[in-house]
């Protein structure tokens, strides 16, 4: 028997430059596809010398690259962060749509299992808390998040169309802030935003009160889960996170003391429709995967700190 392949696409992305190292690590052959929109070549350079790695710049919109079947697709492929949410909207739905739409035929061609990446802003902002897989969510439709919402939405309702009308296996993972080394400094999420800052010995920028919570996971965990649903026998949307729950102000003032930045914080207006809190109950994935994350807050701040300050 050859070695499994796997596609990844986003793979020159924070995320998916993780998850291609943990398949090369357990002797998976990969192939990335992106565009490179919010990813980045250095993500994959260190990965380029492996012959089982192989890097195809496309964009999962248009045609795919003609491809040796694969074993798994996994589809990172989607900008994320709230500040490309007013400047690529349209660009972010056609992903979601026709990208995801791309991949889930290449996926009932090659007879491969495909894992769709979507996130927990599915539910919106959530009335149910802690966030259970059951719950449909409370999503403004027509704001300035309704485009990656229901862009995610609607990949995974078009995923499990093609699960019920074509018999494609598919797994779906609902992740929850996942935060590391690789994000890109200008990426516009908050820890990029507060390392940088921090860094320039600037104020950290604190939107609304900073009393909105998320909950942080380390990337390296993330990638654990991912892996393991991919190769699970369970075929329903699965939460992956950390459900240590932090205020935006408690962060704050964890990377402030963590860089010894003196700065403090100001206040900037609350984005419409930013979710008052977000907590995964990851029950599921514990039960199912035996999956729970292992890097604690103040570990994966210090090695994320560590990246940002290597790139000054
Ligand atoms: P990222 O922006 O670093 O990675 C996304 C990658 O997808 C980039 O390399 C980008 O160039 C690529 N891409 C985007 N559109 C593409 C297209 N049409 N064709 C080909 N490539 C395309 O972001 P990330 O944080 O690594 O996120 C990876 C995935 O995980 C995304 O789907 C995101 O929605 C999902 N997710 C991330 C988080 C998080 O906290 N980081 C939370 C929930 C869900
Ligand atoms: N946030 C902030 N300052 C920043 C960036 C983000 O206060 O410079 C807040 C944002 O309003 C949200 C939380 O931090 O409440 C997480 O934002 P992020 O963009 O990282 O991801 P989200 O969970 O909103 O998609």
């Amino acid at each position: 028997m050859g070695k499994k392949k796997a596609l990844v696409a986003g793979g020159s992305g924070f995320i998916g430059s993780f998850l291609c190292e943990k398949l090369l690590a357990e002797n998976i052959e990969v192939t990335v596809f992106d565009s490179l929109v919010t990813g980045r070549k250095e993500n994959i350079e260190h990965l380029k010398e492996n012959e089982s790695f192989s890097f195809i710049e496309c964009d999962i919109r248009e045609t795919l690259p003609k491809v040796d079947p694969f074993d798994f697709i996994f589809n990172l492929a989607s900008p994320a962060s709230p500040k490309d949410f007013d400047q690529i909207g349209s660009y972010i739905l056609e992903t979601a749509s026709i990208g995801h739409q791309n991949l889930l035929k290449l996926a009932h061609q090659n007879q491969a299992r495909i894992l769709y990446a979507s996130t927990s802003e599915v539910y919106g902002d959530p009335l149910v808390h802690p966030q259970t897989e059951d719950y449909y969510g409370n999503v403004n439709p027509i704001g300035k998040r309704s485009c990656y919402d229901e862009a995610k939405r609607y990949g995974e309702a078009l995923s499990y169309v093609y699960k019920r009308e074509k018999n494609v296996d598919v797994r779906v993972a609902r992740i929850f802030n996942t935060y590391g080394p690789r994000m890109a400094p200008n990426d516009g999420r908050i820890l990029p935003n507060f390392f940088t800052q921090a860094l320039a010995s600037k104020p950290l920028s604190v939107y609304g009160d900073g009393s909105q919570t998320r909950s942080y996971c380390y990337v390296s965990d993330l990638v654990d889960g991912l892996f393991l649903l991919m190769t699970s026998s369970e075929e329903f949307p699965t939460n992956l996170g950390n459900p240590t729950e932090k205020t935006v102000k408690e962060v704050s003032e964890l990377i402030n003391h963590l860089t010894g930045n003196k700065a403090g914080v100001n206040y900037h207006p609350l984005p419409e429709n930013d979710p008052k809190k977000r907590k995964p109950d990851i029950s599921k994935a514990k039960t199912i995967l035996k999956w729970e994350p292992k890097v604690t807050i103040e570990e994966g701040f210090q090695k994320t700190y560590e990246y940002f300050k290597g790139l000054t």
